[in-house]
């Protein structure tokens, strides 16, 4: 390639970030950064009463987070801005009456009613409504006088009636599409805004594009995309269509499931970095069998032949396991850092938990943060629970040998004054083999006295450590008296 590769992601401002378009940004970010090229960031605001007020910032926002940085764009500007298409609205206006000179492009008056009342006689007679070319027949007169009484209109594309256009997807392959089935879309609305169908082909020249990468509900527009770009006599950009991203073969991401936007995943305590790395590999694939890649790793292995044709599926699951791995990777600083929010809604603040010594018992038990508050809410308020649970055949523990641990572990953790692991350590393992019990007896009743439940982050030494031996002592009084009252087996 002797050309410099430019892609660009061209998001619409809907103030979230859909995981699809995530995946399109991403793999034109890879592409770009892989051949030296540049990747550009353009934002396609023409639909003004889409418009989102902070939606933007959104985009920068994600796209920062992800480390997918753009070398040309709104805010960093470039040598073919500006790169908010409502800030060159006046620009495609000319375009259109060029292509309305050369015969590839028309007037329309045709009003809002007209059209419905010729698309419902359509559809009446069971045909699928296409624009009838009604206003192509007007005569320069005709037309010049409705300009001039400022009748409102539209231009649109005069598209051929017969042959095909064909084109060549680095992802579908080629394309044929007979050239009856195109319509004569709009290129300028009333307002005199571009539509997209419109302002993507002026702009991706403009700018240089030379890989178009974007969802493949585009496919079918892109015939007329080209017929445009023939038209001006420009260079057709090469097309990488991608299927969409999907929850699984049936059913899209969807906001309502709370499961299409990044931020859904990046609020429910989601790693950035294992998105992006799951992202990269749904659709896609190394052509081997690595898993995990830093986005510079991914840079280095992305190959735009193994997009996948296929819908890709973003398995919750799979991220989660990519997740976990994320997570257990991290510093343990980092690790205490990222967990600090979500054990403050359980205690409040640090002030009450040793959070350094939870984080270590969390950090490789943590598959996404939106679970640590309920696997650390027992250490704040001992759960209601069945006393069935202090009976464990591999702890050999029985009603009788449940009473006998915490009876006699009691006083031994009252008696210590210096509440500190080792300490609670040493004497309680001490107590424990100077009576003669097993181990697992003797500790199994304590740790559910203490937590509650029969599957903790710790075990029994821990968790009476990050109580406190106040709380501690309230627990085991508590559980003395549960166990007393069980049934004698
Ligand atoms: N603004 C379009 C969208 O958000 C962009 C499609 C494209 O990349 O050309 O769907």
């Amino acid at each position: 390639m002797n050309q410099e590769v430019r892609t660009r992601f061209a998001p619409s401002p809907t103030g979230f970030m859909h995981l699809g378009g995530l995946r399109a940004a991403l793999y034109g970010y890879l592409f770009a950064r892989k051949n030296g090229g540049k990747f550009i960031l353009r934002i396609e605001d023409t639909d003004q009463v889409r418009f989102v007020e902070g939606a933007t910032e959104v985009i920068y926002d994600t796209l920062r987070r992800c480390g997918m940085n753009w070398d040309e764009g709104p805010d960093v500007g470039g040598p073919v801005g500006p790169y908010i298409q409502s800030q060159r609205k006046d620009l495609y206006l000319p375009y259109a009456q060029q292509l309305v000179k050369t015969g590839h492009a028309y007037y329309c008056f045709c009003t809002k009613e007209e059209l419905e009342e010729r698309r419902a006689a359509c559809e009446a007679k069971g045909e699928v409504f296409k624009y009838d070319k009604h206003c192509l027949h007007l005569t320069q007169e005709e037309i010049q006088r409705k300009l001039d009484a400022g009748v409102p209109y539209v231009i649109r594309q005069n598209a051929p009636t017969t042959g095909e256009t064909s084109y060549d997807d680095l992802v579908f392959g080629h394309m044929t599409f007979p050239n009856d089935t195109l319509d004569d879309m709009v290129l300028i609305k009333q307002d005199g805004m571009p539509t997209y169908n419109f302002a993507n082909v002026i702009d991706d020249h403009l700018m240089g594009i030379t890989h178009v990468m974007r969802g493949m509900e585009y496919l079918s527009s892109t015939p007329k995309y080209n017929l445009l770009y023939e038209a001006f006599g420009w260079e057709i950009p090469q097309y990488i269509h991608m299927p969409p991203v999907m929850r699984d073969s049936q059913h899209k991401l969807s906001k309502r499931d709370g499961d299409a936007y990044f931020s859904d995943y990046v609020d429910k305590g989601y790693l950035v970095e294992a998105i992006v790395n799951y992202l990269a590999l749904v659709g896609w694939n190394p052509g081997d069998d690595r898993e995990f890649f830093t986005l510079d790793e991914l840079v280095e292995a992305f190959d735009i032949h193994r997009i996948n044709k296929a819908p890709g599926i973003f398995d919750v699951k799979k991220l989660t396991w990519f997740n976990a791995e994320y997570i257990r990777r991290l510093t343990p600083e980092k690790y205490l850092e990222m967990v600090t929010p979500w054990f403050d809604k359980v205690f409040g603040d640090s002030s009450k938990m040793d959070y350094k010594r939870l984080a270590e018992l969390m950090q490789c038990r943590t598959e996404v943060f939106n679970l640590v508050p309920d696997m650390v809410r027992f250490l704040a308020q001992l759960p209601d629970y069945d006393s069935a649970i202090y009976i464990n055949k591999k702890a050999k523990t029985n009603k009788e040998a449940c009473l006998k641990a915490l009876n006699l572990l009691r006083p031994v953790l009252d008696g210590i004054t210096e509440w500190t692991e080792p300490v609670i350590h040493d004497t309680v393992m001490a107590a424990i083999a100077e009576a003669g019990m097993k181990n697992g007896t003797a500790l199994w009743p304590l740790r559910i006295a203490i937590s509650g439940q029969q599957s903790t982050p710790g075990g029994a030494i821990e968790i009476a450590y990050l109580l406190g031996k106040e709380e501690t002592l309230r627990r085991v009084d508590d559980g003395i008296r549960r166990v007393s009252e069980m049934p004698d087996a």
